[in-house]
C-alpha cells in the first residue's frame, strides 16, 4: 500500500492494468458517495449490470468495501441519493443496499449455516485433488478465458463487479464442477468487502441451496452482452446445469437480544465490521478509552490475502485516528490477545462492541467474552437501529423482505427529504 492506502494498479497476468485498490478511509469512502450521488437514478438502473473492462469507469458505485466495514453507514449511503433522486428513481440503488441488510438479517436469523459452511469447508480441504483443481482454478488455469481473465482480476484488486461474481460462481460450480464452500473461501481469502453474509449467501444462491431449486445459471450469450463483446465463451459452459439442492435452516424466533448501554466505566472496541465510530449510537456516552480489534485472517483458513489484510488494517486504524481527534488518550489497535490486557489497564467495568453480525469478528468476540468475565469486565455488543429494524424482517425471501422498504425508508431516514423525481 502506498501512504494514502492506495496500491500502485497491478498486473496480475502480466498485461492487463487494473485500478488501484479503493483507500481505507472514511475521508475516502465520502468522496466516492459524493461522486457515484449524481449518477445513482437512471443511469445506475441502466448500467449497473454492464461489467466495464478493467480500469475503467463503471455505472456501480463501488461503495461495498467501505459498507461492509461501516467506513460509512447504510443511512449515509441512502440519504443523499432519496434527496437527489426520491425513492422511485433512485429504487434500483436503494435495493441493492437492502439487499445487504436482508442477507445480513437472514444469517444472523440462521447462525447455524456459518458453523456448517466451517465445518464443510475444513472437510473439502482434507481433500488434496479437489484442492489442487481448485488452486488451479484460482491461478486462472481452466483455459475458460473469461473466468482466467477474472481470477486474475480478483487477486490483483481484491474486487470483481457483481454479474462477475455471479458468472465465476456459476462457472464454477456447474462447469468446474467445484464445491461452492471453496469458491466461498476463495472470494473471502481475496476480497477487500468479504462479508460472511453477503457472500455465502450470494454462493447458496448461485447454486439453488438459497432459493431451492432456482440455481444462477451463466451463459455465454449473456456475458457477451454485459462484456461488451470482451469475453463469449460459446460452447465452454455447461448452461443446463441441475440446481445444488441444500436444506435451509428453519429462522429462530427472533434476534438474540442485545444489551443496553452499560453505565461504570466503559471502553469501546471498534472492529472490522462497524467503523462508524461517529455513528454509534452511544446515547450521549463519553467511552474512557477506545481501541480497535483488527482480525482479517480469521475470515478463512487460509486468511485474508496480503491485500486485503492491509485493507482491513488500514481502515481499522483509519477508525482509530479519527477517534484521536475528537477523544484524549491513545486508541490502539490490538490483536484479539491484547483486548483482556488493555480493558484491564483501562480499568474498565465494560467493553462495549457494535454489534458483530455472525461472522468471524463474531466468532473471535465470542472468545473474549470468557477471560474479559474472569477479569469482571462485561463484553456487551450494541446493536445500531438499522440492524435491530430490518434484521428480523429477513424471515423469507427477498421478495417478501423488499415489500418493507418504504416503511424501513420512512422509519430509519424520517427526516431526509426526498426528491420526488418520478
Ligand atoms: C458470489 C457473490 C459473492 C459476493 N460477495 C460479497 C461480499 O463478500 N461482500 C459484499 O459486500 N458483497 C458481496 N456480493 C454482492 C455484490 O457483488 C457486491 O456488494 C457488489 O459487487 C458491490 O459493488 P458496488 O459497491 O459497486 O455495488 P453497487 O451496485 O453500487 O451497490 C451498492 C451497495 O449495495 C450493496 N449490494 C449491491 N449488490 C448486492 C448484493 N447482490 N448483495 C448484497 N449487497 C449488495 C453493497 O453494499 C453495495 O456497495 C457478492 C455477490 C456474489 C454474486
Amino acid at each position: 500500500m502506498t501512504k494514502s492506502g492506495g496500491a500502485p494498479p497491478a498486473k496480475a497476468d502480466g498485461k492487463t492494468e487494473y485500478a488501484s485498490p479503493p483507500v481505507p478511509t472514511r475521508a475516502a469512502a465520502m468522496a466516492c458517495l459524493d461522486a457515484f450521488v449524481p449518477r445513482a437514478g437512471q443511469a445506475y438502473a441502466q448500467g449497473r449490470n454492464t461489467a466495464t473492462a478493467p480500469g475503467q469507469q463503471g455505472a456501480v458505485s463501488g461503495l461495498s468495501p467501505y459498507i461492509r466495514h461501516r467506513l460509512i453507514t447504510e443511512a449515509e449511503v441512502l440519504a443523499p441519493v432519496l434527496e437527489r433522486h426520491g425513492p422511485v428513481v433512485g429504487e434500483a440503488f436503494i435495493r441493492e443496499v437492502f439487499w445487504r441488510s436482508y442477507w445480513k438479517g437472514w444469517l444472523e436469523l440462521r447462525p447455524a449455516l456459518w458453523d456448517s459452511y466451517k465445518a464443510r469447508l475444513a472437510a473439502c480441504q482434507q481433500d488434496r485433488a479437489l484442492m489442487a483443481r481448485a488452486h488451479q482454478a484460482m491461478r486462472g488455469q481452466t483455459g475458460i478465458d473469461c473466468f482466467d481473465a477474472w481470477a486474475h482480476e480478483l487477486t490483483a484488486t481484491g474486487t470483481l463487479h457483481n454479474h462477475i461474481r455471479m458468472w465465476f460462481a456459476s462457472i464454477w460450480c456447474f462447469t468446474l464442477e467445484l464445491p461452492w464452500v471453496v469458491g466461498a473461501d476463495a472470494f473471502f481469502h481475496h476480497l477487500l468487502d468479504a462479508d460472511a453474509a453477503s457472500n455465502l449467501l450470494s454462493w447458496r444462491w448461485v447454486a439453488g441451496s438459497q432459493t431451492p431449486g432456482k440455481h444462477y445459471v451463466a451463459r455465454a450469450a449473456n456475458i457477451e452482452t454485459y462484456t461488451q463483446g470482451r469475453f463469449a465463451p460459446h460452447g465452454r459452459l455447461n448452461e443446463t446445469p441441475a440446481p445444488i439442492i441444500e436444506p435451509n435452516p428453519a429462522p429462530l424466533p427472533g434476534l438474540p437480544t442485545a444489551a443496553p448501554l452499560p453505565g461504570g466505566r466503559v471502553g469501546v472496541l471498534l472492529h472490522e465490521d462497524d467503523l462508524g465510530f461517529e455513528t454509534l449510537e452511544l446515547g450521549g456516552m463519553v467511552p474512557a478509552a477506545v481501541a480497535g480489534l483488527a482480525v482479517p485472517d480469521a475470515r478463512s483458513p487460509q486468511g485474508a490475502s496480503a491485500l486485503a489484510g492491509a485493507w482491513t488494517r488500514h481502515a481499522v486504524q483509519d477508525a482509530l485516528t479519527r477517534v484521536g481527534a475528537c477523544l484524549e488518550g491513545k486508541s490502539p489497535l490490538l490483536t484479539p490477545d491484547d483486548v483482556c490486557g488493555w480493558a484491564r489497564a483501562a480499568g474498565l467495568d465494560a467493553v462495549l462492541t457494535p454489534w458483530a453480525p455472525v461472522g468471524w469478528v463474531a466468532d473471535e468476540l465470542n472468545r473474549l467474552e470468557q477471560p474479559l468475565a474472569a477479569a469482571g469486565i462485561h463484553l456487551i455488543r450494541h446493536r445500531r437501529a438499522w440492524d435491530e429494524t430490518c434484521w428480523p424482517l429477513a424471515q423469507r425471501g427477498f421478495f417478501a423482505f423488499k415489500t418493507h422498504i418504504p416503511a424501513l425508508l420512512a422509519k430509519l431516514l424520517p427526516d431526509t427529504p426526498r426528491s420526488s423525481h418520478a
